[in-house]
């Protein structure tokens, strides 16, 4: 856990506080069709307006490579951040070519445009980092989800003004030292998705730190073959036979229980409502598909949650976007909701379509934590530090 300084630190009458946000919302005809990121972040934008900051905020939006791109302007995200914030925001537009003058009073707001709109920022650019931190007094990253890159708006800036975690930040922090650097034990890791090859490094780490791991989906069929069961049709990683062996071997070795489908559900075709059986996993006739796991499988997973003092979830157990194939997926993931309801265990979730396998279940709101940033919390269970987050450290 970084011995990062809160906002609490932060005296804000008078001062220009530069903030770092995640405003890659989904626009749809110049409208936010999904505002969840921005009230994420409202709570510390309204503290640091309330304690009388002038708050000028960073973000990108979308990939335009260094260059103007109007269609990826932030501009359309000004009045949703304005109507989720409940105060006023403006809008300044600048090509970043040269330092914009700003000139934010106490208690104001100000969106700048797209940091995206400079080649350096992708770059972390030390002379765009310094053209940002010339904006304000003092910096606050309250974006996790853009903390796995290292640019002039999430790293270098953080190195050349004082640097402190936004609520949003703090919190996911905090979610992810209860879920691995101080996880109360047992600790169970449920990792499913499509391919194995996406988190061999993952697995990699989650091996040497949880108790149990959970294998479902997709990539649950390549450890299936490595140990000889038929797969048939079904998604299978063939070439990563013998990297499904060493995993299996590494998780022994470190004394983490591997937790592998024993029946599971197939259909012959990959689409909704395609007629499917449930069966024992030696019982996979070749021209089946594997598309969840079975009913058996789902009892003993339950059972091992009933254990568990913390779950860490990545990945759904099936193929949960076509029924009836999000059985399996939807079944633990209500236990486990029910489990931290009654207070028995700490569940935290995220990462590529967690979230919305949890939505679809309807337990999403039920979870202790649920991360919204994909390769961030991705790269923080791999084990890896992240950028953003160690230059908010204290020296
Ligand atoms: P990921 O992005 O790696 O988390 O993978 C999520 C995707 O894996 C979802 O779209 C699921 O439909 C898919 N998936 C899960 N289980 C299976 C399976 N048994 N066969 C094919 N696709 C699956």
């Amino acid at each position: 856990m970084p011995n990062f300084k809160s906002i609490d630190n932060v005296d804000g009458s008078g001062k220009r506080v530069v903030i770092r946000l995640d405003l890659n919302v989904p626009i749809e005809n110049g409208k936010v069709t999904d505002a969840t990121r921005i009230e994420r972040v409202v709570p510390t934008l309204r503290e640091l307006l309330d304690k009388k900051a002038a708050v000028i905020v960073l973000a990108h939006f979308d990939r335009p490579k260094g260059k103007v791109v109007p269609e990826m302007s932030l501009k359309p995200v000004a009045p949703a951040l304005q109507s989720g914030l409940g105060r006023p925001v403006k809008f300044i537009f600048t090509d970043w070519q040269s330092a914009p003058t700003v000139s934010a009073k106490p208690g104001e707001c100000m969106l700048m445009e797209n940091t995206r709109y400079h080649a350096g920022e992708e770059k972390n650019d030390a002379g765009f980092a310094k053209t940002l931190a010339s904006l304000g007094d003092i910096f606050v990253n309250d974006a996790f989800s853009a903390a796995h890159r290292a640019h002039s708006s999430t790293e270098g800036i953080a190195h050349l003004i004082p640097a402190y975690a936004g609520r949003a930040m703090e919190a996911e922090l905090r979610a992810l030292e209860q879920a691995l650097e101080k996880p109360k034990r047992p600790l169970i890791a449920v990792v499913g998705g499509a391919k194995v090859s996406s988190k061999l490094e993952l697995l990699g780490n989650l091996s040497g730190l949880a108790n149990t791991i959970v294998i479902g989906g997709g990539m649950a069929n390549t450890f299936l073959a490595a140990q000889g069961y038929p797969v048939g049709k079904s998604l299978c990683e063939h070439d990563l036979l013998p990297i499904a062996k060493e995993i299996i071997a590494t998780a022994k070795s470190k004394g983490c229980t591997l937790l592998l489908p024993t029946d599971v559900v197939v259909a012959k075709e990959f689409k909704a409502n395609s007629p499917s059986r449930n069966i024992k996993i030696a019982d996979v006739a070749a021209d089946d598909m594997i598309l969840d796991a079975g009913t058996d499988t789902v009892t003993r997973i339950n059972a091992a949650f009933d254990a568990a003092k913390t779950i860490v979830w990545n990945g759904p157990l099936g193929a949960f976007e076509h029924t009836p194939f999000d059985k399996a997926t939807v079944a633990c993931a209500r236990h486990v909701a029910k489990l931290t309801k009654s207070g028995r265990l700490a569940s935290i979730a995220g990462g590529g379509d967690t979230v919305s396998a949890l939505n679809h279940a309807g337990v999403a709101g039920d979870f202790t934590y649920i991360s919204t940033a994909g390769g961030a919390f991705l790269e923080w269970l791999e084990g890896k530090p992240l950028p953003g987050v160690k230059a908010l450290e204290r020296t």
